[in-house]
């Protein structure tokens, strides 16, 4: 299983992409501006999306995406998410304002987009990858995925957005084994009520959070969606408060074999 970051910033700038994962070539984890690097080709041969949650920088792209590739592609490509995540998108993009409903286009009989419900639990198997759906505990309903290879019993678990939480804690720690885990943190310490509000972690809450990791060996855990600007200071506090685990930070462009 390929994992390629196409983009992992809390925001844009120079050098900076929203989050996005591509699992192999078929498969999306979020459609933030990273996708805007990917080719036509390499976008028509995504078969499946897996949203976190309906914020603009997860989603950011996913309109325009399934606009550049409608003619090039045979069937539907099902985008994967908890009921109002879906209904979000419904409501506040695909609904002829912000941009046309591409469940109904081209035709309604052979859409470029299909939507499945996920429920925090579920676990969607496609091929030998298996996506797990674990819900955290942000400011608008949010997943985050342990997803598997099935060939080699490899994984890797992406938080999305969230704050303090057992629940993403208990559901790694059910499994005997995790190699991966990109876990966020929006904010530096200076902005801890500031991440609060926001439901996001900020340093400090992160490390609270992570000793609930009970996982022997631990992953190797890679610190995601920090605030533009802020990646140093996050960085520098995260490694302060746990400083023999190792933590690195994601980036944009890093690939994984797993
Ligand atoms: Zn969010
Ligand atoms: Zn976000």
């Amino acid at each position: 299983m390929e994992i390629r970051v196409l983009g992992c910033s809390g925001g844009i700038g120079l050098d900076r992409r929203t989050t996005s994962l591509l699992i192999d070539d078929d498969i999306l984890i979020d459609s933030g501006s990273g996708v805007g690097d990917l080719s036509l080709d390499e976008m028509a041969a995504i078969r499946h999306i897996f949203l976190t949650h309906s914020h603009l920088d997860h989603i950011t792209l996913l309109p325009l995406l399934v606009d550049s590739i409608f003619e090039r592609i045979e069937s539907p490509i099902v985008i994967h998410a908890q009921p109002p995540t879906l209904k979000a998108l419904q409501d506040h993009i695909f609904n002829w304002h912000i941009w046309p409903d591409f469940a109904k286009l081209p035709t309604l009989e052979k859409p470029v987009m299909a939507y499945e419900t996920l429920t925090p639990g579920d676990i969607v198997k496609l091929g030998t990858r298996s996506f797990e759906v674990i819900p955290v505990n942000h400011i608008v309903p949010a997943v985050g995925y342990r997803v598997e290879n099935l060939a080699n019993g490899k994984s890797f678990a992406y938080s999305g957005d969230t704050s303090t939480n057992d629940t993403l804690w208990n559901a790694l720690n059910r499994h005997g084994r995790l190699d991966l885990l990109f876990v966020e943190a929006a904010f530096s310490n200076s902005e801890e009520a500031l991440s609060i509000k926001a439901k996001h972690y900020c340093s400090k809450t992160l490390a609270a959070d992570l000793v609930k990791l009970k996982l022997n060996p631990r992953p190797q855990i890679f610190v995601t969606h920090n605030k533009p600007g802020d990646e140093t200071d996050i960085m520098a506090e995260c490694t302060q408060l746990l400083p023999n685990w190792g933590l690195k930070s994601l980036k944009g462009g890093d690939r994984f074999t797993l």
